[in-house]
């Protein structure tokens, strides 16, 4: 068998193997069509059970209310920041939006494009290490927006912020989406690009609440309202089927594992594990998040000096665990423990980190 090793890329990041393997076995011929996936019609009764088969998992894994939509679409998450406020934009009402790091801001400026953008709370002050506290939606909002896990500063919502009744929330959870248990009936749009946490890249995942498709002006172009897509169950136009393929995959592998009620206790020991050490190495290891914003996904952390940090890296990577080099906007490193990431990578990686701080302290 091929050689693999503990993948701890950001995003694109590491897939379940059986997830890759059942790929692999039904590349040349899907389910006896003598074609693979990839090339059957994305109108074939084939390729209709996958497509249904992934948004039914995303139904039952994530306990969607029928009166939400659940759309599969292209141009990442990134598309959504304008998609949002194209969507759900209200004449003379303000767009309220969290700032708890880069994608938030990324989305708050494409915002910005369609009205008049409110910041009610930021942790930019600190280099986004927390998750702000009390945080105020106004009553009058179109809608309010936050991102649930700040891929690059590992922080992440633990409590979701109080919104008024009639304003519905937003929230990006492209790098946390299924990570624990979340109640979908608190969020008017749930969105999240797929290669992270359920799949490739190429696809992107939204769960609307109905009555929400009826807010965008009817002259927007067709493939810009969510609309067009919940009419016709994600197949207006030809989608990123072998995405969606993958996703199912993925999402199957996770039932197997008991749903999000199972991952979410692998989650948080996985996690343990990782702050346990950082927490007990002197201030060998530095976490940059604050403890209650920890993420269970991305994990920061800095070493003494730059060239610490470079050495240990590069010697994980000697060990078989690949992808550690925190983002540039914090440094240090960063251990991307997604769903598909075994507590064994993770276990792997402490004992590295363990005799690494032994060997240079
Ligand atoms: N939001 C978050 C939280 C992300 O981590 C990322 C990607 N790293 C994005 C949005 C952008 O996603 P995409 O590349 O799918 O546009």
């Amino acid at each position: 068998m091929t050689k693999r090793v503990y993948n701890f890329y950001a995003g694109p990041a590491t897939l379940p193997l059986s997830a890759l393997k059942k790929a692999q076995k039904e590349l040349l011929d899907f389910k006896g069509t003598g074609m693979s996936l990839m090339e059957i019609s994305h109108r074939s009764k084939e390729y209709a059970e996958v497509h249904t088969g992934a948004s039914d998992l995303v139904r039952e894994l994530m306990k969607i209310p029928d009166d939400y939509k659940i759309l599969w679409l292209q141009g990442g998450a990134s598309t959504q920041f304008y998609m949002i406020p194209l969507n759900l934009q209200q004449e003379g009402k303000p767009m309220e939006y969290v700032n708890t790091g880069a994608w938030s801001k990324k989305a708050i400026k494409e915002g910005g494009f369609f009205g008049d953008v409110k910041v009610v709370a930021s942790s930019e002050d600190k280099n986004f290490s927390y998750i702000p506290k009390n945080i105020q939606f106004g009553d009058n909002a179109a809608f309010a927006h936050i991102t649930a896990n700040n891929t690059i500063y590992g922080t992440e919502f633990h409590n979701w912020p109080k919104v008024p009744a009639e304003v519905p929330l937003a929230c990006d959870m492209s790098s946390n989406i299924m990570d624990k248990v979340v109640d979908p009936k608190q969020f008017g749009v749930i969105y999240a690009g797929a290669q992270k946490n359920i799949g490739p890249s190429g696809v992107t995942l939204v769960i609307v609440r109905e009555d929400l498709l009826e807010r965008v002006p009817e002259n927007t172009p067709a493939m810009q309202k969510w609309k067009t897509h919940a009419a016709k169950d994600s197949l207006f136009n030809t989608g990123p089927c072998w995405a969606i393929y993958m996703c199912k995959l993925s999402l199957e592998h996770l039932k197997g594992l008991g749903g999000v009620n199972g991952i979410e206790k692998i989650n948080r020991e996985k996690a343990k594990l990782i702050y346990d050490l950082i927490d007990k190495s002197d201030g060998f290891f530095k976490g940059h998040a604050e403890v209650d914003s920890r993420s269970l996904m991305n994990v920061t952390f800095n070493l003494p000096t730059p060239e610490l940090e470079e050495k240990c890296v590069k010697e994980a990577a000697q060990n078989g665990l690949i992808g550690l080099k925190g983002h540039r906007s914090v440094g240090g490193m960063r251990a991307s423990i997604y769903n598909a990431m075994q507590i064994e990578g993770v276990q792997s990686l402490v004992n590295f980190l363990n005799k690494f701080q032994e060997d240079n302290q």
